[in-house]
């Protein structure tokens, strides 16, 4: 059986058992293959948008002997996918902008139609794919954040809800800042929840901790940088760089 990097193997951990997966942006098609070989997934479906990630897919699935068991497609997103084919879509190791402009489409499309679950793992730009999940009615049932190879990553396991109305009633629960005390209006304290993740903020996870407190260093090393520029827009950054800075330190005192 094939071995999965720590990241994969949390994102394979966050699929339900006995699901037939759709895995979008399959790369070398490792976590279906993985979620097949284990006996955990009946079936799957890899795609891939691009031809030589597509290829290593077919190379992939073809040596592990299971052509008959995951399919591997060509095409941009979830396009490659037919209503009702798949129970669980995982998407991982792409922007958050990207996945969730992939979802959108998706969603608009009716090929998320009996999908119950999606394992996402976004590389950057968490908060878009979590804003994205709220307000199509998604409800994040877990989140996971680890570390691999100096990099920190985070994976968002969402369900569908079999009532709209449940979904958003979570979701009002998941997303009620109140409990950060923060000078900021409630719209503004959510928004520390799209971008940290209600659950890491709430649980307290010393790798939310570190991975923010690297991104105080990068903002530090952008504004030193700024200083050094006489332009009026320099300081008109530096300043509002400044303030996110006050702001991530003040969610960090929340931990
Ligand atoms: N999912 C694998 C993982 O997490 O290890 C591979 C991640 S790799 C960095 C991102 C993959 O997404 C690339 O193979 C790329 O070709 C594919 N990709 C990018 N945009 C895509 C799209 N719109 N539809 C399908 N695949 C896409």
């Amino acid at each position: 059986m094939i071995m999965l990097s720590k990241r994969l193997q949390t994102i394979a951990d966050r699929v339900t058992y006995g699901s037939r997966i759709a895995d979008i942006g399959s790369d070398h098609a490792l976590l279906p293959v993985y979620l097949v070989q284990s006996g955990k997934c009946p079936a799957a479906i890899a795609g891939e948008l691009n031809p030589g990630p597509y290829q290593a897919a077919v190379k992939q699935t073809a040596e592990a002997g299971l052509n008959a068991l995951i399919e591997v497609r060509q095409g941009d997103g979830l396009s490659v996918l037919a209503p009702g084919e798949a129970d669980t879509v995982s998407i991982a190791g792409m922007g958050g902008s990207l996945m969730s402009g992939i979802l959108q489409e998706g969603w608009s499309a009716g090929r998320l139609a009996g999908v119950r679950e999606l394992v996402l793992q976004p590389n950057v730009g968490e908060d878009i794919v979590r804003r994205w999940l709220a307000e199509h009615d998604y409800v994040l049932q877990s989140e996971a954040i680890l570390e691999e190879d100096g990099r920190i990553y985070e994976v968002l396991h969402a369900a569908v809800l079999a009532d709209a109305k449940e979904a958003r009633r979570h979701n009002e629960q998941l997303y009620d800042a109140s409990f950060l005390s923060l000078q900021l209006p409630s719209a503004g304290r959510r928004e520390w929840l799209y971008r940290m993740g209600p659950y890491l903020l709430r649980s307290g996870e010393p790798l939310l901790k570190k991975k923010w407190l690297l991104e105080l260093e990068k903002l530090e090393r952008i504004c030193r940088q700024l200083e050094l520029s006489a332009l009026p827009e320099s300081r008109e950054k530096e300043r509002m760089l400044r303030g996110e800075m006050k702001q991530i330190e003040e969610v960090l005192a929340c931990l």
